[in-house]
């Protein structure tokens, strides 16, 4: 047995690492024991999109089961059919590759926190945990994601810098709720005094919307009504495929936190809603997409934009496009956020680490490079004309390609 493993080492592609144990059948067919059991299989690239991929709500597991449904359409074709189980088991395989036992452990333990909270909060409006686009969304809105058009998009929709998308979103009354529920709960953590896990590293006030009872409502507005935009305007940055989120609400005011340093969110695409209330301040600024390397790379003045938030009022943007808030000079303003992710956005990135296009920097570079290499070949070109005698044909065709003068 010591040889077989010794073998079935080294001849293990070095990538992907298959999982040294825990394939948990205890027993190896005898085909299979010299490789490992899913060795052979890997993820497609592509997704396989007439495939109708089965639902994994009840999976116990420490993903979201959205994972799964997403993932199973990169299933390779031979196991597109296999049980339920079966499937899920290999994806569980490959997704526990990912991340870390530390991880998975904050996981767990969050896990847990959410369950306290679900098994004692009382909600106020009950009817903010379903989704009533009516009541949530002004028609103008509403229409343009029904009719489902880039100039439906477009008519409801200002775009003040290149990939900032402003549009009215929220009836009154449901950012009034919505203000309301975020308030009783807060209340109730006091009462309980219960420890509160904040939005995110840079906001000390403000409540995780999904861990009181609201993601599967948020959930459903960004497949239903933020996917059908992010598809047309964001698809190279994963919009097309955004299947988890993160929803919060944050607080700005004189008790509260006061501004929001310059910053990248951790998301494919952010919507950002102001709710209210009243306040003076509290303007976003905007200063260009940047992919990790250029994260903090020189602003253009034309990637410059300073936006003031109006309640009710939505911006949609790349999560890479580096923004910050000034400060709340007076009053409270509290805004919802939706970070949408795309786990195959995430993956697919890994292994393209040269150039984004959807970089800001990345693309100046690419042009200055092809600037540099036109200029050198047209250097090339004019001592060429001088020291030697080129064929008329070629001539001809290096002129019309550098723009030199036609003979
Ligand atoms: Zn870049």
């Amino acid at each position: 047995m010591s040889t077989d493993g010794a073998v079935e080492r080294r001849e293990e592609p070095p990538h992907p690492t298959p999982p040294r144990n825990g394939n948990g059948n205890g027993v190896a067919a005898p085909a299979a024991a010299a490789r490992p059991m899913y060795g052979d299989r890997r993820l497609r690239l592509n997704p396989n999109k007439e495939h109708k991929p089965e639902r994994y709500d009840d999976l116990q597991s420490e993903f979201d089961p959205v994972i799964f449904s997403s993932l199973e359409r990169h299933l390779p074709p031979s196991m597109l059919e296999v049980p339920r189980e079966a499937k899920a088991q290999f994806m569980k395989e490959i997704l526990a590759r990912y991340l870390p036992e530390g991880e998975r452990t904050r996981v767990q333990r969050h896990k847990e926190y959410r369950q306290k909270i679900l098994s004692t909060y009382q909600p106020l409006h009950k009817e903010l945990y379903n989704i009533h686009p009516s009541s949530f969304f002004i028609p103008s809105f509403i229409n343009a994601i029904s009719n489902n058009t880039v100039e439906s998009f477009r008519n409801i929709m200002s775009e003040p810098s290149p990939g900032v998308y402003t549009f009215a979103m929220l009836q009154p009354r449901f950012c009034e709720m919505l203000l309301d529920e975020v308030e009783n709960f807060e209340k109730w953590v006091n009462a309980v005094k219960f420890k509160i896990m904040r939005p995110n590293t840079m906001n000390k006030y403000g409540a995780v919307l999904d861990d009181f009872g609201l993601e599967a409502m948020l959930n459903k507005l960004m497949e239903e009504f933020i996917c059908p935009i992010s598809k047309v305007f964001f698809s190279e940055v994963g919009g097309s495929t955004l299947d988890s989120h993160h929803g919060f609400v944050v607080e700005y005011g004189k008790d509260k936190d006061v501004e929001l340093g310059f910053h990248v969110d951790d998301s494919e695409v952010t919507l950002n809603v102001c709710l209210g209330k009243q306040f003076s301040g509290g303007e976003l600024y905007f200063r260009g997409v940047r992919c990790d390397k250029h994260v903090n790379s020189e602003t253009q003045p034309e990637e410059i934009l300073e936006y003031s938030h109006v309640p009710g009022q939505a911006v949609l943007h790349r999560g890479r496009h580096r923004h910050g808030a000034r400060a709340t000079t007076s009053g409270h303003r509290i805004n919802l956020l939706l970070w949408c992710r795309s786990s195959v956005f995430r993956e697919m990135k890994k292994y393209q680490k040269d150039f984004s296009t959807w970089c800001g920097e990345c693309q100046r570079e690419k042009k200055e490079r092809q600037r540099q290499s036109v200029t050198a070949t047209k250097l090339v070109f004019m001592q060429k004309t001088i020291y030697t005698e080129i064929p008329y044909q070629e001539h001809a065709e290096m002129s019309r390609l550098f723009g030199g003068t036609r003979h």
